[in-house]
């Protein structure tokens, strides 16, 4: 059976571009500016979609699943409001991503993939599970919608002091303070990145002199805004949803202390109970890195009953995947980078080329 892919124009446009990225990678040319960086990965896919990779993985006898993660959405063409557009998916692009996983994959909720890898059952072919972070009004108001249409499951890991209302994403403090500041994203994004190395202590110490210094407005954009409790109750109580923990106020774990990580972790248990009812399950890592939890991370979420706990670090959630270090891919912005990331198309490459990709 061959996959159909539906492209828009942009994408084809975009497919040939970003072949011309690859080959500059390929031929370590000088390093290229962040905003084409950007599309490597979607270079990447494009190109293995091209050689037929894809659907080599796909047909290969495969009984690992992937887990796929998004942000927020917004509405098509209407102005992206933060300055990190990439946080915010247009719900044309994601409603296009859903239909294909939809026609292509096995659609499970991650809580039945994690049973099934905890009793070490085989997955079904092409499984795929849909994940969103954070807690965005947009995942309740537009992926929603779209989710219930194509009847697909998918699980949404909650910071809960961003629902509280209590703690704003500390990420998009500054990126309101990089606006007002008439700053661009590739400027935003190399203070993130710094902003990443610090202890958490000092990291909220440098947002809040440059939340001060800018004089933004304290008006939150409406893709910025946090899902109400209400929204995460009725998501819940849909059966399609499930919630995860995604930490109490959004720090990195690994640049806390040992008492902030236990905070962190029981205050978000304890909240996403008090509100919804049975205890959270599944929990995944901010920024998800390999260097962005530690040992005691691991034992302090397994100690607060959650079960798995999912990073931001590619790769097939198999059996014999570390039940506190789960592999997850970051977020497809096109329905080719999907393709690649749910079929296992990375893998096959690291493979093929002996581990060295
Ligand atoms: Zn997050």
């Amino acid at each position: 059976m061959s996959i159909r892919l539906k492209q828009n124009n942009s994408e084809k446009s975009l497919i040939i571009s970003l072949t011309l990225i690859i080959l500059h990678n390929y031929y370590n040319l000088k390093p290229l500016p962040l905003s084409l960086q950007r599309y490597s990965q979607t270079a990447k896919s494009a190109v293995l979609t091209l050689c037929g990779l894809t659907w080599m993985a796909q047909h290969q006898k495969d009984t690992t699943g992937a887990v796929l993660t998004f942000h927020g959405l917004r509405e098509d063409h209407s102005a992206a409001e933060a300055l990190d557009a990439s946080l915010h998916q247009p719900i044309g692009t994601f409603h296009r991503i859903c239909e294909f996983l939809a026609k292509n994959y096995q659609v499970m909720p991650l809580s039945e993939m994690v049973r099934m890898n905890q009793q070490a059952k085989k997955l079904p072919a092409r499984a795929v599970a849909i994940t969103f972070d954070d807690g965005y009004a947009s995942n309740y108001e537009l992926g929603f919608p779209v989710l219930r249409e194509l009847g697909l499951p998918a699980t949404i890991f909650l910071s809960t002091g961003f629902l509280d209302g209590t703690h704003a994403l500390w990420f998009q403090e500054m990126d309101l303070a990089y606006q007002a500041l008439g700053r661009s994203s590739t400027e935003l994004s190399s203070a993130l990145a710094e902003l990443k190395k610090l202890t958490n202590t000092e990291m909220l110490k440098e947002v809040k002199r440059v939340v001060s210094s800018s004089q933004a407005t304290p008006k939150q954009p409406r893709v910025m805004r946090p899902m109400s409790w209400d929204n995460a109750r009725t998501l819940q109580q849909s059966g399609l949803i499930e919630l995860g923990g995604h930490t109490h106020t959004h720090p990195i774990l690994a640049r806390c202390t040992l008492e902030e990580q236990m905070d962190e972790i029981k205050t978000c248990h304890g909240r996403m109970t008090a509100e919804l009812g049975p205890a959270p399950r599944l929990f995944a890592y901010t920024n998800g890195g390999p260097t962005d939890f530690t040992a005691d991370t691991q034992r302090i979420l397994a100690e607060c009953n959650f079960e798995a706990a999912f990073t931001m670090m590619g790769g097939r959630y198999s059996s014999a995947s570390a039940s506190h270090a789960l592999p997850r891919y970051g977020s497809p912005e096109t329905v080719l980078e999907a393709n690649a990331m749910a079929s296992g198309a990375f893998e096959l490459l690291k493979k093929w080329r002996g581990g060295a990709a």
